[in-house]
């Protein structure tokens, strides 16, 4: 009989996205989300949807958010595009750069979805082991079709100097897609060098610094061709025109979100103070979570504690993940109940 399904999506092995609890009660610090609600403007905008707007398409390219962004970053319309949340802007980077029996690069450990975006489009995966301390750790002569160069980095949190960078990206023959989806909340950020390479693309989310996970919103800028290249692809109508009009609230206040970062970045070094005088081994973070080697309690043992306390965190699996855990940084008084409970269980 014929076989209906392809050989390889029937050997895929799909992303697995962090837990989502239908559950009032619980401390959710497992996905990274912003503990703050959006910016007022984002209600308003909603309440301002007339329904019988949605009778009609929405503009195909989020013309008004391709606007806002170019004005936000210094470029040209031309050279930015949104998408169904950045995780739609990675997948057609796969699809527009990468040829039939290509490789796609990304640091190990990093963001999961990577490995399955190859597995995907069926192209070889290249990973770049990163150093003993999770520190950029780059081969001389690597190469691939594309690289995902995730910085800040996750789950580790940590920064690689934009220096490094753009020394990386001068000498790489494919595309470099830098994930800054938690940039937001570092020091420093690489947008600069979307204007400087005809291979290099800046991608960005809304979903975490804009608090606005559920929406689905991310974009890319760089150069045009490899811009007008994820046009082509796209879906006709890649974004709904209630994710365009809440985006566009969601920029236009940036100022909001700086202050959420703030308060996040605050509470983040409070965190991680805490953790090490506990003696945990904590990384240093530019992000919206800890990536930390707990003490005196096995790291899947801690994950499980804590989630029979109800409050969830994440735990990854494999020889250079599974002596960790990724700690979101929640509100503060999230942090507190966090820090009791941990106290509890490590007695
Ligand atoms: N990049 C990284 C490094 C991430 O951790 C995530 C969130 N899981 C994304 C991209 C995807 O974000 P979005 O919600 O915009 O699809």
């Amino acid at each position: 009989m014929k076989d209906l399904i392809r050989k390889s999506v029937q050997e895929l092995h799909g992303y697995v996205p962090g837990e989502q609890m239908a559950d009032d009660g619980i401390i959710k610090l497992n996905t990274n989300e912003n503990p703050y609600p959006p910016a007022p403007g984002v209600e308003s905008a909603l309440r301002g949807i007339d329904v019988d707007s949605l009778r009609r398409y929405p503009n195909p390219v989020s013309a008004a958010l391709l606007e806002r962004i170019a004005e936000m970053h210094g470029y040209a319309a031309s050279q930015v595009f949104v998408g169904n949340g950045s995780d739609e802007v990675l997948a057609l980077c796969t699809r527009a750069f990468v040829e039939d029996g290509g490789t796609i690069g990304y640091f190990d450990p990093s963001y999961s979805l990577y490995p399955v975006l190859a597995d995907i489009r069926d192209v070889d995966r290249k990973p770049v082991p990163l150093g003993d301390d999770f520190g950029w750790a780059m081969p001389e002569c690597y190469g691939a079709d594309l690289f995902f160069l995730t910085s800040p980095n996750a789950p580790t949190g940590m920064l690689y100097p934009k220096s490094v960078i753009r020394d990386f990206c001068r000498g790489f023959e494919g595309v470099v897609v830098i994930d800054e989806a938690y940039v937001d909340f570092a020091s420093e950020n690489c947008m600069e060098l979307a204007g400087e390479f005809d291979n290099v693309l800046i991608a960005r989310s809304l979903s975490k610094s804009y608090s606005l996970a559920g929406l689905r919103v991310g974009y890319a800028v760089g150069p045009e061709p490899l811009v007008e290249a994820l046009v082509k692809l796209k879906d006709s109508y890649n974004l709904d025109a209630v994710s365009q009009a809440l985006a566009l609230a969601a920029l236009q206040d940036v100022d909001y979100m700086k202050a959420n970062v703030a308060r996040i970045r605050g509470t983040r070094d409070r965190l991680s103070v805490a953790l090490e005088e506990k003696g945990y081994t904590v990384y240093p973070s530019e992000t919206n979570f800890v990536w930390v080697r707990p003490r005196g309690i096995e790291a899947r043992e801690l994950f499980a504690e804590l989630k029979a306390r109800r409050i969830l965190v994440r735990h990854f699996e494999g020889d250079r993940t599974g002596e960790f855990i990724r700690i979101t940084v929640g509100s503060d008084a999230e942090i507190d109940k966090l820090l009791e409970c941990i106290t509890m269980v490590c007695k």
